[in-house]
């Protein structure tokens, strides 16, 4: 984070990683055209074959994108997320909700930097434990209490990831006027081991349908919800204070609905994926118009749940994903495109 200012545009970081050629990618001496060009510049080559269909098309050849932070394939799990999330964990125990979420086509690297893998956790279990140690650090005449929900959102219906058998959830405000997942599993533990088991048992368990597109795409949302509650302790009573959530979020892959041939329910996705994507866009759209535009919560699921934690004083992460190669160039300019209209 480059800062903690108060004005509106500080409130949002967009923020792009690329992620490394695959095996298969390097084998077949894939083409790359996604780099990137300094900390906030990442620069974009159309491949087509001739050079004289691009200015016949009256298009440059290069287009450069600008971010808050950018990361290839040189930044580690660490560095993307001190850049990017750790300054969140602060505001989030002294009760500033946040949202973090990696967005992207499947396969460019979103579970990798949320979840990671056992030798290379991602955002995931990094703010977590960094979570519980500040908390250790913090006066004792303050008590807290942090537990985390992991969930899906799939064709607009909410699944609990770590009780998948207990079916679909709704949404409900509680007495507070805060948005609950009614009915969803709720774990305390602080033990980061238990943490990283819990939250690669529950990815298992998210929904994912091969499509033409891609064998393994992702077609749901999921949330990892954490809960940080603040209680004083004084005259013998606890207190209640403060409440804040933070919100972190590993998106559908953002690939479109017409590029994957899909029929009957595979359409259906998409169109719902779409839906929460375009409904996520326009808010975060609407939240970083210095004109103070209106903010539509109401258009998805997932938007519903975050309303809390968009805009006002909460604090936004955007991180977008791409492929360096050539095969992805498309998909590349979409994700730029978006993640450029978020600012
Ligand atoms: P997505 O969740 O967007 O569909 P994944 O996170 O599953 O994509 O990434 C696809 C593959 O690429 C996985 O095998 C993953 O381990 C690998 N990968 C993605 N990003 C990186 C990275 N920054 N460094 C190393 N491997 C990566
Ligand atoms: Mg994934």
């Amino acid at each position: 984070m480059k800062d903690t200012g108060e004005s509106k545009e500080h409130q949002l970081t967009v923020a792009l990683r690329i992620r490394p050629l695959s095996d298969a990618e390097q084998e077949e001496a894939a083409t790359i055209v996604a780099h990137r060009v300094d900390d906030q510049m990442v620069v974009l080559m159309d491949p087509m074959e001739d050079p004289d269909d691009i200015l016949r098309a009256n298009r440059s050849r290069e287009k450069t994108y600008m971010f808050d932070v950018t990361f290839d394939y040189s930044a580690n799990q660490e560095e993307v997320y001190r850049a990017t999330t750790k300054g969140l964990i602060e505001g989030l125990i002294s009760g500033y909700n946040a949202t973090v979420f990696a967005y992207g086509p499947t396969g460019c690297g979103k579970t990798y930097t949320m979840l990671g893998t056992d030798k290379e956790p991602g955002i995931y279990v990094r703010t977590l434990n960094d979570l519980f140690r500040a908390i250790e650090e913090t006066s004792d005449d303050m008590m807290y209490s942090v537990s985390m929900s992991y969930l899906e959102i799939y064709n607009e219906m909410i699944r609990d990831l770590l009780n998948p058998s207990s079916g679909f959830l709704d949404l409900r405000e509680d007495s507070k006027g805060v948005i609950q997942v009614a009915g969803i599993t709720e774990v305390s533990t602080i033990n980061a081991q238990e943490i990283m088991e819990l939250l690669m048992r529950g990815n298992k368990q998210r929904t994912q349908e091969p499509t033409a597109a891609n064998q393994t795409s992702s077609r749901s949302h999921a949330v990892l919800q954490v809960a940080v509650k603040q209680q004083s302790r004084s005259r013998d009573l606890l207190q209640e204070v403060r409440f804040a959530r933070l919100f972190m979020i590993d998106l559908a892959g953002s690939e479109r609905a017409a590029q994957t041939q899909n029929r009957g329910q595979r359409l259906k996705e998409g169109a719902h994926i779409n839906r929460s994507l375009l409904a996520l866009g326009n808010c975060i759209n609407a939240l970083s118009d210095k004109n103070g535009k209106y903010v539509n919560y109401r258009d998805s699921k997932l938007t519903r749940l975050l309303k809390d934690s968009l805009g006002g004083n909460s604090r936004t992460v955007m991180i977008a994903h791409i492929s360096p190669a050539s095969v992805g160039f498309e998909e590349s300019r979409n994700t730029l495109a978006y993640a450029d209209r978020a600012k």
